[in-house]
């Protein structure tokens, strides 16, 4: 039997019409943009098109877009570089962030958890789907503060209300896109100064583009409505997979079931179970899935998204998630059903 996948959320496939635009990228496209000769001249071309296709994509102005390598890094840039005009006063960050957030906001001088906001808060920090739990939240408002939403999740998978923010982030691997290629938008005129030194990315990110990736990505985005689609299509299909867990145990609890979240999510809480060992036993009947985020899994840790939401560290321990590809068949799924409830 094939293997199956369900740890979208961790990355995806590329899709792969993005998969032959990196290959030729790769064969044709490997001049350096910031040179100055013909080679350099024609990546630069092919650089700034595929940003203007990408601000096109995302209703935003071309300029306001920094080309990264991953949502790590530009979350880092993002709220390093904010931190000499603002670091002094309070930021505000949802608990369940991930750690690509909560880690360079280490050095700010007061950091509250929302949606406690401080009357001074600088920066409010807030992702649109949790990576876990697959739960959506909107933007608090705040006055004054730089509203900074770590899209790397919600993209390619539900609307994204960018109006209501100051500078976000965007992963490619989550949406079909390469690896190596990331976002990071922000609004002209923020208080923020570059972290990484170099005439590249008109200053705010040094380092050499990596172009085939970046056209990788440009490419995804021409599908992205096609996946957003696909992507709504799969809440039928997890609700089902859902009940079945719910009716063959009573005690499968669906986390944030009732709460607006991402179609492709389910996190599953198989209480007074081991997570670890049920993802190892699914692993070893063909099924790829996730105890928490690939960036915990591996760790014995157990989720902080799930603890602050209100579960105990041991509930925590006995969660796994599964997250659907867009293209996700309805026999895989009850494939999927059918092992959980003959192996645990
Ligand atoms: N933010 C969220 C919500 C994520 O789920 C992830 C990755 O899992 C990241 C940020 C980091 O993304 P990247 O892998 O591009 O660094």
């Amino acid at each position: 039997m094939p293997r199956l996948y369900f740890d979208a959320n961790a990355s995806t496939p590329p899709h792969p019409e993005v998969v032959e635009v990196v290959r030729r990228a790769m064969l044709e496209d490997w001049a350096n943009p910031t040179s100055s000769h013909r080679e350099g001249q024609r990546a630069r071309h092919r650089l700034e098109e595929a940003r203007r296709e990408l601000a096109v994509a995302l209703a935003v102005a071309p300029g306001e877009l920094v080309f990264c390598a991953t949502a790590t890094e530009a979350l880092h840039l993002l709220i390093h570089g904010l931190h000499p005009a603002l670091g002094d006063r309070p930021a505000a960050v949802f608990p369940g962030e991930h750690s690509a957030c909560l880690n360079p906001l280490r050095d700010w001088s007061r950091v509250a958890w929302l949606p406690d906001l401080p009357a001074e808060c600088a920066t409010l920090v807030q992702m649109a789907a949790n990576n876990e739990t697959g739960l959506l939240y909107a933007m608090p408002a705040a006055l004054d503060a730089v509203r900074i939403q770590d899209c790397a999740q919600a993209w390619g998978k539900v609307p994204l209300a960018l109006a209501d923010c100051d500078a976000a982030v965007f992963s490619g691997h989550k949406m079909g896109g390469p690896r190596g290629a990331a976002l990071l938008w922000m609004r002209p005129a923020l208080p923020w100064e570059p972290v990484l030194a170099g005439p590249q990315e008109r200053r705010r990110r040094g380092g050499t583009e990596d172009l085939p990736a970046i056209l990788g990505l440009a490419a995804a985005v021409q599908h992205l409505p096609e996946r957003m689609a696909l992507n709504a299509a799969l809440a039928p299909l997890r609700d089902a997979f859902e009940a079945e867990l719910q009716a063959w145990n009573r005690d499968v609890e669906i986390i944030g079931q009732a709460s607006p979240r991402l179609p492709n999510t389910s996190c599953v809480l198989f209480r007074g179970r081991n997570g670890e060992a049920l993802q190892a036993t699914l692993d070893l009947a063909g099924f790829a899935v996730s105890t928490g985020s690939a960036c915990h899994s591996g760790a014995v840790k157990p989720s902080h998204a799930i603890t602050t939401i209100g579960y105990t560290i041991e509930d925590a321990r006995s969660v796994l998630r599964f997250s659907l590809l867009p293209d996700a068949q309805s026999d895989e799924v009850e494939a999927l059903a059918a092992a959980i409830k003959r192996l645990t």
